[in-house]
């Protein structure tokens, strides 16, 4: 099977997390890779697709927050309670820019995770386009052996701005990060941008990943900062609604609220209502599945979406896996 899934970072990253050992499960429950007379098959491929609106360039360095957490979380190099950068890090680097009075100092950067960055940025000042550093990251965190591609979703560099109002009044945009990091959202968001999204053309293998696949799989991801600018990036929409297997997508707010994070602060600016039926609201020109918590059952849903209610909370790995399994069931019925 090929599986395509569009991502932001850690919801994203522990979803297909997930949908690796549900495909492992599937597998030996068939037989197929057992050594004795199982069916063979081809392997399955799960192509990633990130989202890269929340880049930024720090101390000059190119921070790709959420390909960073699909890497670190799929080979196994994340830090578990945070979700995102390296287990066990040390931060010796930043306490000595902070000592030269560099700035910025609220965004954390782990010495483990700079060096990632230190990589990134020599190989794409070297000429490297961003599919192919990534290609890189990739393989040294054992993703090809998984059977993972992880595709950022343009090579073009693209940025999410957020635009606030001023103390004098008048409307100003910052950056995506220093909104959701250093102001942790409490700031109102008149609304969101994306410097170069209209240039930014699809990274290879984007376009071809949604046409080919036999599920599409939209993630408990971020609708408005992390799907939303995937959806963004010209040509990519478009093949969405032409895409021959079904799109399945798992709501990423339960009960109205979001799991983690400040979807709620992002869907406002849209006047999108901050449920789980909002959220479809976005994807109803492709989506055809949609998982919904239990809490979340009764709610009435966009027409034409089959919606499935189960426990939505990925507490662990299995938690995780049972999500991803129940859309690959509800791909398999759509089918
Ligand atoms: P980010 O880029 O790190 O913010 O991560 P994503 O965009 O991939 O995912 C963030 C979204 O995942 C948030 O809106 C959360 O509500 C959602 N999320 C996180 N954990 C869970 C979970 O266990 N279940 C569900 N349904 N959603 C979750
Ligand atoms: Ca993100």
């Amino acid at each position: 099977m090929q599986i395509t899934v569009l991502s932001g970072g850690v919801g994203g990253a522990r979803f297909v997390r997930g949908l690796l050992l549900a495909l492992r499960q599937r597998r030996s429950a068939a037989g197929v890779d057992g050594v004795s007379g199982g069916a063979e098959s081809a392997p399955d491929t799960v192509t990633v697709i990130g989202n890269t609106g929340d880049d930024i360039t720090i101390f000059g360095l190119r921070v790709c927050p959420d390909l960073d957490s699909l890497l670190y979380t799929l080979g196994g190099g994340v830090d578990e309670d945070q979700g995102w950068g390296r287990a066990a890090d040390t931060h010796e680097l930043m306490g000595e820019l902070g000592a030269l009075g560099v700035q910025p100092q609220w965004f954390g950067l782990g010495d483990k995770d700079l060096a990632t960055h230190v990589a990134r940025s020599l190989w794409l000042g070297q000429g490297l386009s961003l599919s192919q550093v990534t290609a890189r990251l990739a393989s040294r965190w054992g993703l090809p052996d998984q059977g993972v591609v992880l595709l950022p979703v343009t090579d073009t560099p693209i940025e999410t701005h957020v635009v606030i109002g001023g103390d004098d009044g008048q409307e100003r945009a910052i950056h995506f990060q220093e909104w959701w990091v250093k102001e942790r959202a409490a700031v109102l968001a008149h609304r969101f941008t994306v410097a170069g999204l209209g240039q930014a053309t699809p990274a290879p293998g984007v376009l071809e990943a949604i046409r080919g696949a036999d599920v599409v799989v939209l993630p408990p991801s971020n609708p408005v900062v992390s799907i939303g600018i995937i959806l963004g990036v010209p040509g990519v929409r478009d093949a969405l609604r032409g895409a021959r297997a079904p799109i399945i997508g798992v709501s990423p707010l339960i009960g109205g609220h979001p799991v983690r994070g400040h979807a709620d602060a992002c869907l406002a600016p849209l006047g999108v209502e901050v449920s789980a039926a909002g959220v479809a609201g976005l994807y109803d020109d492709f989506l055809r599945g949609w998982l919904v918590d239990d809490a979340d059952a009764s709610a009435s849903y966009p027409a034409g979406v089959t919606v499935r209610h189960l426990d939505l909370l990925m507490r662990d790995l299995d938690g995780a896996a049972r999500i991803a399994g129940a859309a690959l069931d509800l791909a398999e019925q759509l089918r």
